[in-house]
This record gives structure tokens, sequence and C-alpha cells, in this order.
């Protein structure tokens, strides 16, 4: 999507899983979780991606690390494809590319010390000796802004801040150029979810890690994210940097999931726009555009022809038939 070089490049991911068989001929059910699904991440930069809940983006992140494996689609990291790749490349990029999930607590191993499980990952990919795995934890757990008396407690000895701050130096502490970060605060007490977004943002200025921010809150990615792409039904419906997204939403979803932030911006006024309903289900998703059931500018071309995701300015597209038509029109 760019001229430069990108850390990580995903293209036309497609996930499906088949839930059950139906009726008489027990069918197969799809559930389509993710359908064409392109971008690209760049190192030491936050790409957010938003939507509602069970819209998908979970799912990509658990694509791009091999947690689960695409139906169609590429991953290109550090300019190599890994999908199809044997087992040892995969392990080489899962040095490089690390996840923290939404729930601290399920994260980490309750039987287990919190010292040993910071250092795991260099002992799964044989990284280091005894030695340098206690000096590395030492500089982890500094990172992270934890005291070293951490690494002999256990799991439910400390706060949930505090979990989430390990598992943070666990990601770490392969020197990754790549975290996915999958709802990172939203478990969090509202008090400590502005400290785990600060800490996550000096890492990166220190670190220059690239992050994919998956999370439902439009408050946050706005704080830490340098593009946002925004997906709706499995699909990408709009990436735009943070500024142009924020400022002029294009698509009519972005729009709304922007509008719906309470913002103290009485120029905002008169401008919310109210989703009605739930989204429809991804097993029988709308045809032509997803989104044309809660569209309040849907055409009748709408229901027809899925809009492609186009250029619409300078590192933006958006996949919206008024869009593209105000575009084409002198
Ligand atoms: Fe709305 Fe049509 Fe644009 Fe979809 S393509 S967002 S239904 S105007």
């Amino acid at each position: 999507m760019t001229a430069m070089v990108p850390l990580l490049a995903a293209k036309g991911l497609r996930r499906h899983f088949v839930l059950q068989r139906r009726g008489l001929w027990q069918r197969p059910v799809h559930l389509r979780a993710v359908d064409d699904v392109s971008f690209e991440i760049h190192p030491g930069e936050t790409l957010g991606l938003v939507g509602e809940s069970g819209c998908g983006k979970s799912t990509v992140g658990r694509l791009l690390l091999g947690l689960e494996r695409p139906d169609a689609g590429e991953v290109a990291f550090e300019g190599r494809n890994i999908i199809g790749q044997k087992a040892a490349q995969w392990r080489a990029m899962r040095r490089r590319a690390q996840m923290v999930f939404q729930d601290p607590l399920n994260a980490l191993d309750p039987r287990i010390g919190l010292g040993r499980q910071i250092i795991e990952p260099l002992q799964i990919h044989a990284v280091g000796d005894p030695a340098s795995h206690a000096q590395r934890l030492a500089d982890a757990l500094d990172a992270v802004g934890l005291p070293q008396e951490v690494a002999k407690r256990y799991p439910h000895e400390i706060s949930g801040g505090q979990q989430q701050r390990v598992v943070i130096a666990r990601a770490l502490v392969l020197d990754p150029s790549l975290v996915v970060c999958d709802e990172p605060v939203s478990a969090l007490d509202v008090s400590v979810q502005a400290q785990v977004v600060n800490l996550l943002g000096r890492l990166q200025r220190e670190r220059n890690i690239a992050y994919l921010f998956i999370s439902h809150d439009l408050k946050v990615v706005r704080h830490l994210s340098h593009r946002v792409a925004v997906m709706y039904l499995g699909q990408l419906v709009e990436v735009a940097d943070r500024e142009s997204l924020f400022r002029e939403p294009l698509h009519p979803y972005t729009q709304a999931l922007i509008a719906a932030v309470p913002v103290p911006d009485p120029t905002r006024r008169g401008r919310r726009i109210l989703l009605q309903g739930d989204p429809p289900s991804p097993i029988d998703p709308p045809s032509g555009c997803r989104f044309h059931t809660r569209c309040p500018h849907a055409q009748p071309v709408c229901r027809e022809r899925v809009p492609p995701l186009d250029p619409a300015g300078s590192q933006r597209w958006v996949a919206c038939h008024l869009v593209t038509r105000a575009k084409e029109s002198p």
C-alpha cells in the first residue's frame, strides 16, 4: 500500500471457520471471520485495528502469528513469505513477532514463578545461557517498570496491571520487531489502562517496535496509533493515518464509530450517526457492501456490488461506492 518497505505485509487474508453441518444434506456452515484483508505495518509504527466485537480483528492478529492458518492469502514478515513455511521458519519468525493478549491472568501459568515465565521464550528458542537469562530478566523487569522481586512471585500475588506488565516483559525478552497487542488494556481497571498504554508507547520509542494494536476502544487507539484500519464483518472498510481518520472519517461505518465516542468538541454537534441494530451474522453476511443493512446512505448498488478498498487520497483507502463515485465525478 505504500512505497516504504514494510515490516509485515498481509495480502488477501481469508479465514472461514466451519461451525457445524446443518439440514438434511448436512451442509457445512461457514463463519466468514476474515475476508480478503490486506494491510502493511512499518518498522516502529502502530497500526490500530478497530471494529465492533466479533468483526474478525483478533482472528487477523492470530493469522499474522501463525496461531491460525489462513484459507487464502499471504503474510510477508521482514520480506519473507511465511505462510506454508516449515516449522523452523515459523519459529524464526516467532522470535521476532510476539503477542500480548487481553487477559494477562489467562496468559500466565498460575503454578510457575513469574521470573521463569518471563525467560521461558529464551529457553524455547535456545537463546543465550542461564547467566545471560538472569541479565535479560532483570532488564525486562526494568523496562516494564516492575521491581526485581516480582520475579520470585506468582501471578495471583500481583495486581492486574502488574500481570500485564509481566506479559509485556515476556513479549519483549526476545527483542521483537513486532508485537500484536490484542485488547491489551480492556481487562484492566481504568486507572491502570493509561499506565500500560503509556508503557507501550515508551517501549516503542526506545526499541522501535511495531505494534498491531487491536481494540474496540477508539480513545486508546487514537492515543497510540500512527495509522488506523477499520474492520466491519470480516473486511477492512477504511485505512488512514490517525489525524485524517479522526478529523474526517470517510466511510459511513467509521463515521458512526467515531461519532459514538464522547468528545467534548462543540463542532461535532449534529454530526452524530446512530447505528441501527447489531452487526449481521458473519455466517450469512449481507450481499454487496456488508454494511448496507445499517448504512444511512445505502443505495441500490450497495446491495449488489462489493465496494473494493480503493485509494481515497494520500495513504488512505476506503471501501464505499459513495466515496468512489464522489472521487470520480468532476
Ligand atoms: Fe453505505 Fe453503500 Fe458506502 Fe456501503 S457502499 S458504506 S452501504 S454508501
